[in-house]
């Protein structure tokens, strides 16, 4: 369920038209509404009701501070994955008690940043940083609360980029590492040991492997906890899947009721469980708005060109994944076409969708890349010096610039040219 919806021949989100924004903003621009995230924060929130739970907001999947500020407001955490998100986060008002810090290459500095935030936890995924988080807390003084990530060894059924849950996987320890791990940390004196922590993959559209993964980790809890390891909570990672096309993933509903059923067996042994998800919350949150510039008929193809581009939606590119387009403003008797949708940039790879079959578009008119509020604008790049797009919030009939479109200026402006070159 979203807000974005045509009235008339018109597409809106939520109370404003989404040709308004284009005059008032220009594209591309990424457009959100705070009505769709809200409910999709609720929902999935309310999915764990009855358990002791967190639902800490995965940063990357959108990082604009304005929709941290939401999430913070709805009584979110985050999951965070650099010292750069812990900044975002802090910066959002994020209780940093509700804080969680995954990341397979943690940093010294971003570390100490984490410490001396005072975030709930480290979710640790290598022996050596298990030693240098010793290390930190104990030159500051501190003690370090942390959680191993386990590699379940579940098949996570879903695109290989975005599967982390195999054992050929570089996230995470094995179980049996993971326990020696533990029971070596007990030892430590900085260290508090706080919980147990798996990710197995995004986009995931079916309740089984979340199902067994947790079930193998809440079996390793139960052993370290008899061993006396103790563990006050499970961090059962994010990754539900939202609809892009025809996936039918699972409501938000029936993944919190897969969640319970695979603990269920393991009830009194008092855990909370902290969830980290970002795209379902996020995903068909947002859309990419653009602006057709040419069309060109190639021998082979059609081609749409348009003003977004890779740069700033690399999905399709990176995992070949589909997004809907609309026409933001629909013309009764358009004709229909079949195209491939590109951006200006000079790479073969530079395309948001192949072989699409669309409404004729005119240059000048408005398209809408649909569920593109997860990994569209956080994963955006400057390539070709192309200023990353803005972004708006609607909410009702309102609407906020919560990043302005960058500048060439801005682009430049920490880049010198040496004395010796002048
Ligand atoms: C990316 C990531 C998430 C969020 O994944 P979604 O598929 O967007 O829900 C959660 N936890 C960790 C550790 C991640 O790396």
């Amino acid at each position: 369920m979203n807000h974005f919806e045509y009235q008339g021949d018109r597409l809106f989100c939520e109370g404003v038209a989404l040709d308004d924004i284009a005059a008032k903003v220009g594209t591309p621009t990424y457009v959100y509404s705070h009505a769709t995230l809200e409910r999709h924060f609720r929902v999935f929130d309310e999915a764990f009701t009855g358990i002791p739970h967190i639902v800490c907001f995965s940063v990357k999947a959108n990082s604009n501070i304005a929709v941290l500020r939401a999430m913070v407001k709805w009584g979110a955490g985050m999951d965070i994955v650099s010292g750069g998100e812990l900044y975002r986060a802090l910066r959002a008002g994020a209780d940093p008690q509700k804080i969680v810090f995954s990341c397979v290459g943690k940093r010294e500095d971003e570390i100490e940043a984490g410490l001396r935030a005072g975030i709930l936890c480290f979710n640790v995924e290598s022996p050596g940083e298990i030693e240098l988080i010793e290390k930190v807390a104990a030159r500051m003084n501190t003690r370090a609360a942390i959680s191993i990530r386990v590699n379940p060894d579940v098949d996570a059924e879903t695109h290989p980029y975005i599967s982390t849950g195999l054992k050929k996987n570089k996230f995470g320890l094995p179980m049996d590492a993971a326990r020696a791990e533990y029971r070596k940390a007990m030892g430590m004196p900085h260290i508090v040991i706080r919980g147990i922590d798996c990710h197995i993959g995004s986009q995931l559209t079916k309740t089984m492997p979340f199902h067994d993964a947790i079930a193998r980790v809440a079996g390793l809890a139960r052993e370290l906890k008899e061993e006396g390891v103790p563990l006050t909570h499970l961090d059962i990672g994010g990754g539900l899947g939202i609809p892009y096309k025809e996936e039918e993933p699972p409501s938000p509903a029936e993944y919190g009721r897969a969640v319970i059923e695979a603990l269920a067996p393991f009830r009194g042994m008092d855990l909370t469980v902290i969830c980290e998800p970002g795209r379902v919350i996020v995903g068909n949150a947002g859309i990419l708005l653009t602006r057709t510039l040419y069309l060109k008929q190639g021998e082979a193809k059609n081609f749409v060109i348009v003003d977004a581009a890779f740069n700033d939606l690399l999905r399709p590119a990176f995992y070949d994944s589909y997004h809907g387009i609309k026409p933001v403003l629909r013309r009764a008797g358009a004709a229909t076409l079949t195209a491939d949708v590109v951006g200006p940039i000079c790479e073969s790879g530079d395309f948001l969708a192949r072989d699409r079959e669309l409404r004729r578009p005119e240059p000048g008119d408005l398209m809408a890349f649909m569920s593109a509020g997860a990994y569209g604008f956080s994963m955006s790049s400057n390539y070709n010096t192309r200023p990353r797009a803005a972004e708006v919030l609607v909410h009702g009939d309102q609407f906020s610039v919560v990043r302005e479109r960058e500048t060439v200026e801005e682009l430049l402006e920490n880049e010198h040219i040496p004395d010796w070159l002048k």
